[in-house]
């Protein structure tokens, strides 16, 4: 562990997962979220490639696998719900080797938080709104009150 710090702005996805591995690199996190808490409910995303491949080396692939949708079929239908056209969804899986998972955002953003949180300091219901430079490190200002300096 070094005396490095650093502050991420953001607790979706890309925040906890860059906390995750700079953790692993030997920074001390911090992790700043504007929300009160994780936000939850929303969009589901599709996800595979570079994505599902960090993930499975965060240990997430079971996971993201059980919180996940595996669909089987795209369906197009009417106004009383009747399917009109339609294809079955077997290509991703056969285009991915089957490393291809449909989940809710925050969801996977939730996993992601899991792992990061251990080793990570979490600041909810704040964000950043200014930064200076200081010696050997920046000195960051919040919008409830406090500044802190973050060092390099
Ligand atoms: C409708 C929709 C469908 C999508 N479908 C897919 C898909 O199928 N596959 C796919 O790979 N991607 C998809 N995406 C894109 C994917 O959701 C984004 O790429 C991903 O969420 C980006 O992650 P992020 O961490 O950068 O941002 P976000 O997930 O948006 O997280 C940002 C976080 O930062 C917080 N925040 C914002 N401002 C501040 C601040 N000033 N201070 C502190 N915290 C702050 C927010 O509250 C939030 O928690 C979709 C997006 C949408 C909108």
């Amino acid at each position: 562990m070094t005396d490095r710090t650093v502050l991420i702005s953001g607790g979706g996805i890309a925040g906890p997962t860059l906390a995750f591995w700079l953790a692993a690199a030997g920074f001390r996190p911090t992790l700043i979220e504007q929300a009160p808490e994780l936000r939850t409910g929303g969009y589901v995303i599709d996800f595979w490639g570079l994505g599902y491949w960090i993930a499975e080396r965060m240990g997430l692939e079971a996971d993201i696998n059980r919180v996940g949708y595996h669909a089987r079929e795209m369906r197009i239908v009417d106004d009383n719900g009747k399917r009109v056209a339609g294809f079955g969804t077997d290509v991703f899986g056969e285009l991915t080797n089957g490393r291809y998972v449909t989940l809710a955002r925050s969801d996977l953003s939730r996993l992601l938080f899991e792992k990061a949180k251990d080793r990570t300091e979490i600041i909810f219901g704040n964000e950043i709104v200014g930064l200076e430079d200081a010696s050997a490190g920046v000195r960051v200002r919040f919008k409830h009150g406090g500044e802190r300096k973050f060092v390099w």
